[in-house]
């Protein structure tokens, strides 16, 4: 159960879903052709806006429509894809559909954020050009696209991630610090690194209704990020009373089962239309 589960993984997880041995072998093979074939499609997640109570941003997270093993959790095949090396090309396949997404929602005039995930081996100097090469090709204003990034890829090789977050954000994309307060990490890098927003780990936000502890982490993240001039995000919001928590304390935006699931485009544009009327 969720107790069980660990910083940043919010998913009440069950045992029987984690992948391992031969499986693994039969997985792989599958994953080659998954592109191809197009059986990975993006649900979106909405994030509310907590000054205007608009659904101004979303995050873009990964599904595998395995053709036998129906829809198959990211925490399972991106740890795959990483170790193969297929998440350059999946990535750059997300975050091409991702951005045509955010473009087509801001042609019907409604102007959404997209958050995509970003993992560390994709978070290299190439990584730019492929950046640089989508926006122009989906002519989305930089702007309105929000990278993810853990602690952990930012500070496996510091110098090389400073270069890059500094030309992101020079091309004006914005920075996001993911799962926010569990990796291994220095506060001085958020002085050093060009971020835009932090987001606070829903492993502090499940019982922050109940327990000290998580209460006190997360106002702490919130005291800090307002300090420092970045938006904090609570991710992981599951009840009403976990919502006011984070609205009564001035975090910026709200994202979780409370306010939506991740959820196909065409299921979540009622919930950006009916929330903003252009
Ligand atoms: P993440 O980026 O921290 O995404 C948040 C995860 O929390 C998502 O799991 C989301 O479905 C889940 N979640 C959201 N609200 C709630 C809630 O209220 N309660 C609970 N219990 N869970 C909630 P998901 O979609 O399974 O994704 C898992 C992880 O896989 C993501 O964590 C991210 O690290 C990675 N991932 C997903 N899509 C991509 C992608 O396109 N590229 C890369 N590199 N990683 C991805
Ligand atoms: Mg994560
Ligand atoms: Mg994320
Ligand atoms: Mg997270």
């Amino acid at each position: 159960t969720a107790k069980h589960s660990s910083p940043g993984q919010c998913r009440y997880y069950r045992p029987e879903m984690n992948v391992r041995g031969s499986e693994l072998l039969a997985l792989e093979t599958d994953l080659h052709r998954a592109l191809e074939r197009e059986e990975f499609v993006l649900y979106y997640q909405p994030q509310l806006d907590v000054t205007t109570g608009q659904i101004t941003a979303v995050e873009a997270l990964i599904r595998w429509q395995h053709p036998n093993r129906g829809l198959v959790s990211p925490r399972d095949f991106i740890p795959l894809l990483e170790q193969t090396g297929l998440i350059e090309e999946v990535g750059k396949w997300g975050l091409n559909t991702a951005c045509r997404q955010a473009k087509a929602w801001h042609s019907q005039g409604y102007p959404i954020r997209m958050a995509v995930n970003c993992s560390a081996r994709q978070f290299q100097q190439h990584f730019l050009d492929i950046v640089h090469q989508i926006l122009q090709k989906q002519s989305l204003d930089p702007a309105y696209l929000e990278l993810e990034v853990t602690e952990s890829v930012v500070m496996q090789d510091t110098q090389s991630a400073t270069y890059i977050l500094q030309r992101l954000k020079e091309m004006g994309v914005t920075l996001a610090i993911d799962d926010f307060g569990t990796g291994y990490s220095s506060l001085a890098y958020l002085k050093r690194f060009p971020i835009h927003s932090l987001k606070i780990d829903c492993s502090f936000v499940r019982d922050v209704t109940k327990n000290e502890e998580d209460a006190a982490i997360a106002e702490t993240i919130l005291l800090l990020g307002n300090s420092l001039g970045l938006e904090v995000v609570a991710e992981g919001v599951e009840t009403e009373a976990q919502m006011r928590f984070f609205q009564d304390r001035h975090c910026h935006r709200i994202q979780g089962y409370w306010i939506g699931r991740p959820m196909p485009a065409k299921d979540l544009f009622p919930l950006i239309t009916g929330r903003n009327n252009p």
